[in-house]
């Protein structure tokens, strides 16, 4: 949505009366609609306003070309029986996000920064931020205390159980990060994450991560694989394989009892160095499993991009497999992964009745807080000990 006020309509009808006035409105109009595409929308408002309203942009900076696009064109002479004039044209622009889709909220945005654009001297466009300078400042802070925490030992890791379907036995545990800061309490990873991603500091995390899991998995039964979550971020700078090698060799713990989860977008950089870190990896005997399939885009093309060792349902379709559908996509998931020889972990279980429904459709290894939740690591070898116990 972009808002447009025009700048110095009021002299020009004020000088040339309102029939130049509404002539030059004219005119404006017809610029305005040569630069939009044919689905888009121009209307005047009243007096010197219009909005336009954009739909189907391919990526957010095409709204911006096109304001830019209208200013050049608006400020352009204009004609008017002789007498050329100039005027320009302020934008305030918002883009609709699942958050602010009413129109009524999407217009008070546009309005907000079409505000900010006139102040910043006219004839130019602001795009609406909320509370930009408060996030900012906010996630700045967060930034300079995660770089403090990793010194300081703040974080640690949970472990959660993935358990056979069939035995209940554990079969693995999955590394999970925690964070407790010493003002703001437990962080989650949901939060920490992706601004570890953003400042870079992920890699020193993920290194950290990587050598605390593997330390600590070579006091668990021998048969039990430790899963650590590697970011994108991580596979896009050097140094993984190196730090994975270091973490193995500083350990102890074989190759083949270390998994490395990773998400779709690693998939979708699309990127022969970070496929033939992974090839790399897995030539080492470390298994590679695939998280969070299901959600984001999950292309069948990644499967055959790359022999991952599991599948990783999301929840988000364990949590609606009482729906026929949602069933039918799961055993179809199943039957790809058992032609492709790659397992497949159900996440997100948290009653009896989708361990059941799940197991129907073939899925044989199954996570989540019907097991148990995340749990430290002194408790997760007690658990252990009495799945052991209990299988005995
Ligand atoms: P993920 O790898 O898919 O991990 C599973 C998430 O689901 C975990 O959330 C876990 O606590 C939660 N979960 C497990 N069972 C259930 C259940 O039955 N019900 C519900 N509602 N949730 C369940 P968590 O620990 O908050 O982690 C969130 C995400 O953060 C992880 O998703 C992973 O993508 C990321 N993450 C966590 N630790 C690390 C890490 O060390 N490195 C990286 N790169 N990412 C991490
Ligand atoms: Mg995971
Ligand atoms: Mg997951």
């Amino acid at each position: 949505m972009l808002a447009c006020d025009l700048d110095r309509f009021k002299a020009v009808n004020d000088s040339f009366g309102h029939a130049a006035g509404d002539a030059l409105l004219r005119v404006v109009a017809d610029r305005m609609q040569g630069v939009i595409r044919p689905y888009d929308t121009v209307a005047r408002l009243g007096g010197d306003e219009f909005a336009i309203v954009l739909t189907y942009l391919d990526a957010p900076c095409w709204a911006i070309r096109i304001a830019e696009q209208l200013i050049a064109v608006v400020s352009e002479p204009i004609d008017l029986d002789g007498q050329v004039v100039e005027v320009g044209v302020s934008i305030g622009l918002t883009l609709a996000t699942e958050q602010n889709a009413t129109a009524d909220e999407l217009f008070k945005r546009a309005d907000i920064a079409l505000y900010e654009a006139k102040a910043a001297g006219r004839n130019t466009y602001r795009e609406f931020e909320i509370d930009a300078g408060v996030r900012i400042a906010l996630r700045g802070q967060l930034g300079l205390d995660m770089k403090e925490a990793i010194r300081r030992g703040e974080f640690q890791l949970a472990y959660q159980p993935v358990v056979d379907a069939a035995t209940g036995a554990v079969v693995s545990f999955e590394a999970l990060m925690r964070w407790h800061h010493p003002t703001q309490g437990k962080i989650s990873p949901g939060t920490f994450i992706p601004l570890a991603e953003e400042t870079g500091l992920i890699v020193p995390l993920g290194v950290w991560a990587l050598q605390e899991a593997c330390r600590e998995a070579i006091h668990w039964p021998a048969h039990i694989h430790v899963a650590v979550n590697v970011s994108a971020v991580q596979l896009r700078r050097e140094g993984l394989e190196a730090s994975v090698l270091s973490a193995l060799a500083s350990s102890g713990l074989p190759a083949t009892r270390l998994k490395l989860e990773v998400t779709e977008s690693v998939m979708m950089q699309d990127s022969d160095t970070v496929l033939a870190c992974l090839h790399r990896l897995r030539s080492l005997g470390v298994l590679i499993a695939l998280d969070d399939f299901g959600t984001g885009y999950s292309s069948l093309s990644y499967l055959r991009r790359f022999p991952f060792d599991k599948i990783k349902i999301d929840q988000a379709f364990v949590r609606d497999i009482a729906d026929p559908d949602a069933a039918a996509i799961v055993r179809a998931v199943v039957g790809i992964g058992e032609r492709l020889g790659m397992g497949i972990v159900a996440e997100g279980i948290e009653t009896v009745e989708q361990l059941d429904l799940v197991r129907r459709e073939g899925c044989t290894l199954v996570q989540g807080f019907l097991f148990s939740p995340p749990i430290p690591s002194h408790e997760a070898r007690k658990y252990m000990a009495a799945a052991q116990g209990r299988a005995a």
